[in-house]
């Protein structure tokens, strides 16, 4: 059986968990040390311990109450001792001592084996406090593990709650009242410590102590120091008898250079023979002190937690209508809306879907390759020409070639590559949408879950990329030598194209529109006609060359920037009449079959995208969409199930009602397993009442 100390030391751990507030409605007894500076009390706390571990010198002041923990790791099968690695070599060197592992679970600091590290983290806590505030209520919580320690917890009292000198400031000493009232209450111990060599009249830790047990039910006295009196005064000191303690006086020696604890009490053995005298006494009674302590406490703190319980549940149930939520589990929740989102995404992503999503980028291709191997010609030949004289053979030919070129710039556009970075980035849009929406409120745009989903996406993505770009281009090969189109695709692609057209004359018109509001400005209509007669003169006198405003020997007085956009405006009128010219052609008689394609590249053209963007849809299809749907959700599983619980815990609290779900939900879970490991206590108490002993 594990000792009830070690027990009810989980049990507060338990209750650490959930609140500070809680250590003060339920406490479990500890033995809280005092001792004016210098009175020998380090040297107790380590001979206890047998390491010596805390910060010395005469500047370091204790500011910070410590709570000191130790757990005997002989059975190390606990919860306490997870932490700790099976370890079973001793290893010493230089301050490292393999024997002992200290924990600092605020820092989150385990397993700590150097007691060079261990004496500068106390010091580093201490400071925590300032200078000005001079002292803290809130304990520094330090775990010692070993099989050199019994289980047990002290608190150390800062030294200062002695030191009461007339100029310390009105705040100081409120402050020391309440540290004292607080610690120095009833159920706790008062380990006093008094040095020898000063009148037990005078020592401060028992003034202390006799404020807030005037009985001396709950102090035991320390007397340090005997080897500097005489052994008759030392024994005189033990035997309880000016300052009665119900406990008694336990007298120990440390740090005596030229004699051990033992040997001194060896040598003086007659002096004193009714007295409770060395550390290994004080240790054992310290553990008997405690044990006892704690199982009278356990039914009242059994009662009270029972209360805090209900009231918790209660809580639970109106505010929360008894819904169980965990960090973990309401992550879960916002994953699984997150797949059911993908899931219908997948349902978006149809073959009609991802045609159109090209469509939108390739149809600007073709649009492009026409201005610049037909449109521009049409700038300064007769529009005649393209329709071509069928008599002429040169044009004929000319035209065929053209067409010929055109088409190849088209299908080496670098389709497979082009085609999979846009379905790619249309997925990764479409998925950052998802995640808006799914955000918590208070979540920002660039928080954990976002970053995470988006890597994970990426990757998955990345991982198919090239080769399917190489797939889609490929696949594409045959129609950079040859493409058949049969009467239907070109019937289609006639109407396509004449869509294609009109939509573009649209914008044309659109951008011409708000060049010319913007042009006639506060010169109204009149302006543009005078810029645009300027302009037109300066154009014919310039034998067929493009008009650089720049170079301009005459600017008519017109600003540069009013030249320039009246440029760009003849460009769109141009462009207009062309793509006027083009729908009327496209939709004449002239373009009835594929026998035309040289003099109708529009349709030729867009009947060619229409067969790329199928055939990159295929393989998109089944190369990148169907791996990355499939293996997106195993991968966010995977990626979930990594995550730290402090990661989870943080994504899950952004949401504030969230985080006070969870919040009140780990309070019930922890009083419920606080109040069940007591109820198993209790009930072996029970069974194995032990005669009491006396303290
Ligand atoms: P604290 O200031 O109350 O924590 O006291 P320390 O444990 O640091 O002890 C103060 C001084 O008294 C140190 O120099 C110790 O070496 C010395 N000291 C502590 N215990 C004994 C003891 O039992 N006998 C002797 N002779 N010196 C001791």
């Amino acid at each position: 059986m594990v000792s009830l100390t070690r027990q009810m030391i989980e049990i507060r751990s338990i209750l650490n968990k959930i609140s500070n507030k809680m250590g003060e409605s339920i406490s479990l007894p500890a033995i809280v040390v005092i001792g004016s500076q210098s009175s020998g009390k380090s040297s107790v706390l380590e001979s206890i311990v047998g390491k010596d571990f805390l910060p010395k010198g005469d500047n370091m002041v204790t500011r910070r109450p410590i709570e000191l923990t130790l757990i005997n790791t002989k059975d190390s099968s606990d919860e306490v001792n997870q932490q700790s690695p099976k370890k079973k070599t001793t290893l010493f060197k230089g301050d490292v001592d393999n024997d002992y592992l200290v924990d600092f679970p605020q820092l989150r600091e385990y397993n700590v084996s150097s007691f060079t590290k261990v004496k500068s983290l106390l010091v580093d806590m201490n400071l925590q406090v300032s200078s000005k505030d001079c002292i803290s209520e809130d304990p520094i919580q330090l775990v010692i593990k070993s099989s050199k320690v019994p289980d047990l917890q002290l608190i150390d009292l800062p030294g200062y709650i002695q030191i009461e000198s007339v100029d310390q400031p009105a705040e100081l000493k409120d402050k020391i009242k309440s540290l004292c009232d607080k610690y120095l209450q009833k159920p706790n111990i008062i380990l006093a410590i008094s040095s020898a060599d000063v009148d037990l009249a005078n020592s401060t830790a028992l003034k202390a102590a006799r404020l807030l047990d005037p009985k001396g039910e709950r102090t035991l006295g320390v007397i340090t120091k005997l080897d500097l009196v005489s052994p008759g005064q030392a024994a005189q000191m033990l035997l309880n008898k000016k300052y009665p303690l119900k406990m008694g006086y336990v007298g120990v020696v440390n740090n005596n250079k030229k004699t051990t604890e033992s040997e001194y009490f060896q040598k003086n053995k007659l002096f004193f023979k009714n007295c409770q005298f060395s550390n290994r006494k004080l240790r054992k009674k310290l553990i008997t002190i405690l044990e006892l302590t704690m199982s009278k406490e356990l039914k009242p703190t059994f009662i009270k937690l029972q209360q805090e319980l209900d009231n918790t549940a209660y809580r639970f149930k109106v505010e929360f209508n008894d819904r169980q939520l965990t960090p973990r589990t309401y992550l879960l929740s916002q994953i699984d809306v997150l797949k059911l989102a993908v899931k219908e995404l997948q349902d978006l992503f149809s073959r009609n879907e991802l045609k159109s999503i090209l469509r939108q980028e390739l149809d600007q291709e073709v649009l492009n390759i026409l201005a610049a191997r037909y449109w521009k010609d049409l700038e300064n030949e007769n529009v005649t020409n393209i329709i071509g004289d069928p008599s002429d053979e040169a044009a004929l030919s000319y035209w065929h070639k053209n067409l010929e070129l055109s088409t190849s710039s088209l299908t080496k556009l670098g389709i497979g590559r082009m085609t999979t970075a846009i379905i790619t980035n249309s997925i990764l849009s479409e998925l950052n949408n998802i995640l808006y929406v799914l955000q918590p409120t208070s979540f920002q745009q660039q928080g954990f879950l976002y970053s995470l989903v988006n890597d994970i996406a990426i990757q998955v993505l990345n991982k198919n990329f090239y080769s399917t770009a190489d797939q889609v281009e490929n696949c594409i090969k045959p129609f950079k030598y040859e493409v058949e189109i049969e009467q239907r695709d070109w019937d289609d692609s006639k109407h396509n194209s004449i869509l294609l057209l009109k939509e573009e004359l649209k914008q044309v018109q659109g951008s011409k529109n708000l060049l010319k509001s913007n042009l006639s400005g506060n010169g109204g209509n009149k302006q543009i006609q005078q810029i645009l007669q300027f302009l037109k003169q300066r154009q014919a006198l310039s034998n067929g060359n493009v008009l650089d405003i720049n170079k301009l020997d005459y600017d008519g007085g017109f600003s540069k920037i009013l030249l320039e956009k009246g440029k760009q405006y003849i460009e769109l009128e141009k462009r207009e009449q062309l793509l006027k010219f083009r729908l009327r052609f496209i939709n004449g008689k002239q373009c009835r079959d594929t026998k035309s394609m040289d003099k109708c590249p529009e349709i030729y053209l867009k009947a060619i995208n229409e067969k790329l963007i199928s055939t990159a849809v295929l393989f998109l299809n089944i190369e990148l969409l169907s791996d990355f749907f499939y293996n997106f959700p195993i991968e966010l599983d995977r990626k979930i199930s990594e995550l730290s619980i402090d990661d989870i815990e943080m994504f899950a609290k952004q949401d504030s009602k969230i985080s006070k779900h969870i919040e009140l939900q780990k309070r019930k879970d922890l009083l419920q397993l606080a109040l069940n490991k007591m109820n198993s206590l209790l009930i072996y108490e029970k069974i194995n009442k032990k005669p009491k002993k006396n303290l």
